[in-house]
């Protein structure tokens, strides 16, 4: 964990964005995905619940940032 990302987008520096300010964001309680603070369904799951407590979001950015990609997005369909 010693090694700056080189990729200004990639996981690990969008995953340590969302945890050095994770009151802009909340986790959804349905899918796990990370949505922002003022996202009323989750673009993913349509779920409307979700948790916004810090640590919960950290944890999940962490979780994010520390594995490689577990899920499809339409991007990566081409
Ligand atoms: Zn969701």
């Amino acid at each position: 964990m010693s090694s700056a990302p080189q990729e200004p987008e990639s996981r690990q520096a969008k995953a340590a964005k969302i945890a050095a300010s994770p009151a802009n964001y909340k986790v959804c309680e349905g899918c796990d995905s990370i949505v922002g603070a003022g996202a009323v369904l989750c673009p993913n799951c349509h779920s409307y619940r979700f948790d916004a407590s810090a640590e919960r979001v950290i944890q999940q950015a962490n979780a994010l940032g520390s594995r490689e990609q577990t899920s499809v997005t339409a991007g990566d369909l081409s």
